[in-house]
């Protein structure tokens, strides 16, 4: 441990990067022996699975090889070994409202026995297109089998109405695979984000990029009069969390609407603000909002919402929605099982005294972390979004996405993480980041501020 002055000259802890190391291998040599039976499944997946993986990104997280799970219910998961976790993942937000929510479990039980895709509407969509407009103060909704195609659909309204191509997105936001957001900017110039795979052409012909909470950058960009629609969550939640400084959404808003240009809000995984997302708690005006991974428990679903104005816009020569093959759709999206498990969630599961509940627990997570980390004199900070709180490794905030870059620490990341799991606590992985979820409870806060205030001893042991 060494002692260091921070930013406001009061002594704080620097850590020492070769105790990390070792602390590291001893946990990865820990999970090594904990999880045999994920280890051989590994083994065994290399050899049909491109990686060993269904999707590349499961690679990304912190342990050696992926953990295999077995089974999960509420807030818990079991891997094949038998291991128990309390789950603050919860699939990065599509277990939003815990795992296989009774409510949920029971929905798509009968409608899966019942016909569950029929090129046919039912009429639990109708249901949620209703719930959503209460929630989110939005007329129109549409159904799609995931938050990108929600984000691609939005960006094809978008120009449809506006006649204009480009897309504004802030730097280091991440709204799926939309080629046109797989794009950041670095030293000024505008590039695809690594690693992309197969990028198309110029990354700057199609999208500009400015910081998250820079209103002066934001008007220069969009008084050029080229951009079809401003993309953004309202908190960036995917280069740790960068909440919008006061009033900035009431700026983008203001100059959105200045300068000719629809305002997107991707509600992804700032759902957890409240029971209308980080929309309804900061008092957002979008065009257009994006909601996808949490809004069918698991079945995969997204939606998109917009404003009466743009479903009269949005309109075939004024001859009502536009029909047939137009670049909006999937056979399955909107199927009876999705909305089946929609109406559930929305029902029965996070419902607005869910949220309080979500929230009051983030409460006592960030308290918990709050008190080790003023204990141990470490300079890092807590900052929370309703049911969604992390930890990183600076004494304040950052401002934006490139600051927000900036503050990564990869061996801190991956030992705390990695020696959360082994202690039976699953975390977010590329950050240290807790979603609560209704079935959590304080014991299972609890677990994690004893785990971290561990953690944290070990790490600044003399
Ligand atoms: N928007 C945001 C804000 C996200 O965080 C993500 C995924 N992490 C997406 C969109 C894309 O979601 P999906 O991969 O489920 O399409």
């Amino acid at each position: 441990m060494r002692k260091t002055l921070d930013q406001d000259d009061t002594e704080a802890v620097a850590l020492d990067p070769e105790r990390v190391r070792a602390l590291l291998a001893e946990e990865e040599l820990a999970y090594d022996r904990r999880v045999p039976g994920s280890r051989e499944l590994f083994a065994r997946a290399k050899a049909s699975l491109f990686g060993g993986v269904p999707m590349p990104w499961m690679l990304t997280w912190p342990m050696p090889f992926p953990l295999y799970f077995d089974s999960a219910s509420g807030a818990r998961l079991t891997d094949v070994d038998g291991n128990e976790y309390v789950d603050f993942c919860l699939g990065d937000s599509a277990a939003m409202g815990g795992h296989s929510p009774e409510a949920v479990a029971a929905a798509i039980a009968e409608r899966s026995a019942k016909g569950m895709t029929a090129m046919l509407p039912t009429e639990d969509a109708i249901w949620v297109g209703e719930e959503l407009s209460r929630r989110f103060g939005l007329d129109s909704w549409q159904f799609t089998l995931s938050a990108t195609d929600a984000n691609r659909n939005a960006i094809r309204y978008a120009r449809q109405i506006t006649g204009r191509e480009k897309v504004l997105i802030f730097n280091y936001a991440y709204h799926g695979t939309v080629d046109e957001s797989l794009v950041m900017k670095v030293d000024g110039e505008i590039m695809a984000r690594r690693p992309t795979i197969g990028s198309a052409g110029d990354p700057a012909r199609l999208t500009k990029v400015v910081e998250f909470n820079d209103v002066e950058a934001l008007e220069a960009e969009l008084a050029q009069g080229d951009v079809a629609c401003v993309l953004t969550e309202p908190a960036l939640t995917n280069i740790g969390i960068v909440l919008p400084a006061r009033g900035f959404h009431d700026e983008v808003r203001r100059l959105a609407t200045k300068y000719g240009s629809l305002l997107v809000i991707d509600e992804t995984h700032t759902m957890c603000a409240g029971p209308g997302g980080a929309t309804r708690a900061y008092g957002i005006q979008p065009d257009l909002i994006v909601i996808g991974k949490w809004i069918a428990g698991g079945v995969p679903s997204g939606a998109l919402g917009m404003t009466a104005e743009v479903a009269r816009l949005a309109v075939d020569r004024g001859k009502g929605p536009i029909r047939g093959l137009s670049g909006v759709g999937s056979t399955v999206a909107g199927n009876a099982l999705c909305a089946a498990a929609m109406r559930a969630i929305l029902e029965h599961v996070l419902t607005e005294a869910a949220f309080v509940r979500m929230t009051a627990l983030t409460d006592r997570w960030s308290a918990g972390v709050q008190a080790v980390i003023s204990r141990a004199g470490l300079p890092w900070h807590v900052v929370q979004l309703g049911g969604r709180a992390e930890y990183r490794y600076l004494p304040s905030a950052p401002v934006n996405g490139s600051e927000g870059a900036r503050i990564g620490d990869v061996n801190l990341d991956r030992y705390l993480h990695l020696a959360c799991l082994n202690r039976g606590v699953l975390m977010t992985p590329f950050h240290s980041m807790a979603l609560m979820s209704p079935a959590h409870t304080s014991a299972d806060v609890d677990l994690h501020s004893s785990v971290f205030s561990e953690l944290v001893d070990q790490l600044v042991a003399d």
